[in-house]
């Protein structure tokens, strides 16, 4: 990145909320099926058909408001964003507008040195995705058939502020959105299948400068690395333009890794465009104040805040929390929290899990790390200790107490740290009596 000027990035994710059953229609959400095989009359626009909203989609996409620290609009209203493309049979996307479900939160988004940089989310509404388009089929390949399996099924439209500053901040944001929306359950985290997919919207401005420069915005990229790159060559080909006095034009483009450049759609669309008008066929969605508290109150602990965690209790550093994925780590701390580790353990499995890739529940169950909370066994090992320091016994029995620290750490020693403290205290204090 040349020194003066600074790049100015904003996402727009959908992300597919991960339910059984279409948004507005009781069609099954699954991929691979024949192609239209899980359609039914409304989510084929059939003359007649309405639309009936789905409970599950909405819950998600509060679950996911709230962990983004949005405030869940009571109120909120669909609207019809008209277009014309062979996948939306409609002839509109049912999508919301003017009162999205949920506006203004943020992500705290890791970066390099360990410190993390707090990045606003705009909004984050409902809608429906369309169907898909499969070009050059048949003998001929000149054929383009219409799936529309996966018209219908509901996404949430995250949109980021225009605050990412480059590439590499842009790939950190979205793998950490993508680690908060499969925390809430809200989504399967699969990006080949296009369950997580962005728009990145990309300008640049000299240095110092307080408005955003003219944007393009490179459409529907489900790739991190493919996200780094597009922006990257984006970002240079803007500052390109403006250094030989050229302006940017506001285009919509498409990344072509095979060519490793972005390629113009067509012009950047306006809102006016797409004539939004309410929704007809769909009453405002109006939430009570216990759905919301209830799905609150469900929220699991956030990434952000595990990670903090892991810093704490295993005695890592930030950069150390991040080499692993967050979804492994938490495996290691469910074994933590459910008793099968001990502090000392877990830092022993963690060490082999960076070490060998392999997952918490492979390494104990193939090395047998695990705490010994066998009364039987750990009552053998305080005896060998105790019948090996006969002195020490005398000493502890004589009144000196203090001895007890020793007992516990020479059991602990023969057991590779592997004893549960509490049943070891309370062997110990049956053993030595007095
Ligand atoms: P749309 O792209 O649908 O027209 P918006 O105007 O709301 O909608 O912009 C959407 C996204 O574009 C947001 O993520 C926002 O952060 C980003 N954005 C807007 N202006 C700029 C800019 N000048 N440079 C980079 N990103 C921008
Ligand atoms: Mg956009
Ligand atoms: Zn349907």
């Amino acid at each position: 990145m040349s020194p003066d000027y600074e790049a100015v990035i904003g996402l727009e994710v959908h992300a597919r909320m991960h339910t059984r059953t279409k948004a507005f229609c009781p069609c099954a959400v699954r991929f691979g099926d024949p192609p239209n095989s899980l359609v039914c009359p409304t989510c084929l626009g059939l003359p007649g058909a309405l639309p009936s909203l789905n409970r599950e989609a909405v819950a998600m996409g509060v679950r996911v408001g709230l962990a983004l620290g949005c405030t869940v609009r009571r109120r909120s209203r669909f609207a019809r964003k008209n277009y014309f493309y062979p996948d939306l049979p409609k002839g509109y996307q049912i999508s919301q507008y003017d009162e999205p479900l949920c506006e203004g939160g943020w992500l705290d988004v890791p970066q390099p040195d360990g410190s993390t940089r707090r990045i606003g989310i705009e909004r984050a509404h409902l809608e429906e995705d369309a169907g898909k388009n499969l070009h050059g089929v048949g003998a001929s390949r000149e054929v383009s058939l219409v799936d529309l399996n996966r018209a219908g099924v509901p996404l949430l439209e995250i949109v980021g502020r225009p605050e990412l500053r480059s590439a590499s901040e842009a790939a950190e944001y979205l793998r950490q959105l993508r680690s908060v929306l499969m925390a809430v359950g809200a989504n399967d985290g699969n990006l080949e299948s296009g369950s997580f997919r962005c728009d990145a919207n990309v300008s640049v401005r000299p240095v110092g400068e307080r408005r955003l420069g003219t944007r393009t915005e490179i459409k529907n990229i489900n790739s991190f690395r493919f996200v780094q790159r597009a922006i990257e060559w984006e970002v240079a080909e803007q500052v390109a333009a403006l250094r030989a006095g050229a302006s940017v034009a506001q285009v919509t483009k498409t990344w072509d890794d095979d060519s490793g450049r972005c390629h113009v759609l067509r012009r950047k669309e306006g809102s006016d465009d797409y004539r939004y008008f309410p929704e007809p066929d769909l009453p405002p969605l109006v939430l009570s104040e216990a759905f919301v508290d209830e799905l609150a109150a469900s929220l699991p602990p956030l990434p952000a805040a595990r990670r903090a965690r892991y810093v704490r209790e295993l005695g890592l550093t930030e950069g150390d929390a991040r080499p692993l994925p967050v979804e492994a780590l938490a495996a290691l701390f469910a074994r933590l929290d459910d008793g099968t580790l001990s502090g000392t353990i877990a830092r022993e499995v963690y060490a082999k899990m960076v070490e060998s890739g392999r997952s918490a529940d492979e390494i104990i169950e193939a090395e047998g790390l695990r705490v010994v909370t066998d009364e039987g066994a750990i009552d053998a090992a305080c005896r060998a200790v105790i019948d090996a320091s006969p002195k020490q016994l005398a000493a502890y029995r004589a009144g000196k107490r203090a001895l007890l620290g020793y007992f516990k750490g020479e059991v602990m020693r023969a057991t590779g740290g592997r004893a549960d403290p509490r049943a070891l205290d309370a062997a110990l204090s049956r053993l030595l009596g007095g």
